[in-house]
């Protein structure tokens, strides 16, 4: 008998009816003799409505603003996790819901994006010691305090990897609306193949590239606490994408996959002075603002003085520029330059950890097409340059192709 948490995705639960089809799934495990704790997100579209009536009510600046907001947004889990509960019950399977200040899921206090400490899974193994299959809400935990907290937009994810680490759990389901994980975006390149394996490392690298299938964090946790996470279809029976080790990974591939985001801006000074110090002056602000910095490249001077090009969330880009216009006197530079118009593309792969042609390969390919690269920055499995958004698709097409990654 194996345990295995299943975790259902907002287009897996996004009415009674698709409810009732994750309760055929939790069943069908079940008749294969398995125990079963399931985690939920809230339905489809019902976060984003409670986020838009918080903030028409609130510009959500102070923490008692942020918790409330918690309180708010937390709800649609509530729901769901009870209806599912209901599923159940109708179909003769003993089933309870717990919310996160029942179960207890601890978190820090930071509202909003919280971060799991702790979770206390008594309460679950004896649910299951009982026979029955309890339900979580995954997106919400609780402080010390006992306050409601929230783990970030897509944090039922992270929840339901928390969970099965918890319980140590046989294998972690990530039920969604898509058969698994993709070398790239079937929606820009429609031979984009589905990965039976993926390294975690690898995977961490697509998460945070802009692949949305997983939140980062909680691929970040299933590769700490050796989770087998497996994505996959909650609508069709196909085989998904199981997360494994780097040794596990049989095919030897040396590229996995090509991912991309359109959510940075790119700003530019031009002439700063050239001298110690400089780098810290530009970025310490920004960093008291909060504001995360991304790429980054400063070129050497010939005159004294550099130009130094970066990129910031686009949502940041109005505060940035502000902060920088203010560290002008100290900064000294002749220009800044913003454009919103850019996007990452990314390629990564633990092959490039020991080829060195496979960098040269993502230069050429984009080269041949005439797409000029304004920024590179490597790590020791990905590459990421940033271009004009405009090409954001024939660079991705271009380079799934060049990588042979079609089916
Ligand atoms: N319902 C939350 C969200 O939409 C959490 C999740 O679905 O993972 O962000
Ligand atoms: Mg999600």
């Amino acid at each position: 008998m194996a345990l295995i948490v299943q975790k259902f995705g907002g287009t897996s639960v996004a009415g009674p009816e698709r409810i009732r089809n994750a309760a055929m799934r939790v069943k069908s495990e079940l008749d294969k003799g398995n125990q079963v704790a399931v985690v939920l997100s809230a339905m489809s579209g019902v976060t984003d409505e409670l986020v838009g009536h918080a903030r028409e009510l609130s510009s959500l600046k102070t923490p008692e603003a942020l918790a409330e907001y918690d309180t708010v947004v937390a709800s649609g889990e509530q729901v769901t996790v009870g209806l599912l509960a209901l599923a159940l019950q109708e179909m003769g399977i003993k089933s309870r819901s717990f919310l996160s200040w029942q179960v207890k899921i601890k978190t820090d206090e930071t509202h909003g994006k919280a971060r799991i400490e702790e979770i206390d899974a008594h309460i679950i193994e004896e649910s299951l010691a009982r026979g029955e299959v309890p339900v979580i809400p995954g997106f919400q935990g609780v402080t010390a305090e006992g306050r409601v907290t929230t783990l970030g937009r897509g944090g039922s994810d992270t929840s339901g990897v928390a969970l099965a680490a918890a319980l140590k759990a046989d294998r972690c389901d990530i039920y969604t609306d898509v058969e698994g994980v993709y070398t790239t975006d079937p929606r820009i390149v429609t031979k984009a193949r589905k990965l039976n394996k993926i390294a975690y490392e690898e995977m961490l690298e697509m998460a945070s590239l802009g692949a949305k299938v997983l939140q980062t964090r909680s691929v970040e946790m299933a590769m700490k606490y050796k989770v087998r996470v497996q994505v996959l279809s909650s609508f069709t029976d196909a085989p998904g994408t199981l997360l494994v080790d780097e040794e596990e990974v049989m095919e030897r591939r040396l590229i996995t996959g090509i991912a991309y985001t359109k959510t940075d801006a790119r700003i530019t000074l031009a002439g700063v002075a050239d001298r110690p110090g400089i780098a810290a002056s530009v970025f310490g602000p920004l960093a008291d603002a909060e504001i995360n910095v991304d790429m980054i490249v400063q070129n050497v001077s010939a005159d004294g003085t550099t130009d130094i090009t970066f990129t910031v969330a686009k949502t940041d880009l109005a505060r940035a520029e502000d902060c920088l216009k203010k560290a002008q006197a100290e900064l000294k530079y002749k220009k800044m330059i913003t454009d919103p118009n850019v996007a990452k593309v990314s390629v990564v792969g633990v092959g490039l950890k020991s080829h060195a042609g496979l960098a040269q390969k993502m230069f050429q390919t984009l080269a041949e097409k005439n797409i000029n690269i304004l920024v590179i920055s490597t790590s020791e499995i990905k590459i990421s340059v940033l271009i004009a958004e405009e090409y954001m698709e024939l660079a991705i097409r271009s380079l799934h192709t060049a990588y042979g990654l079609e089916g």
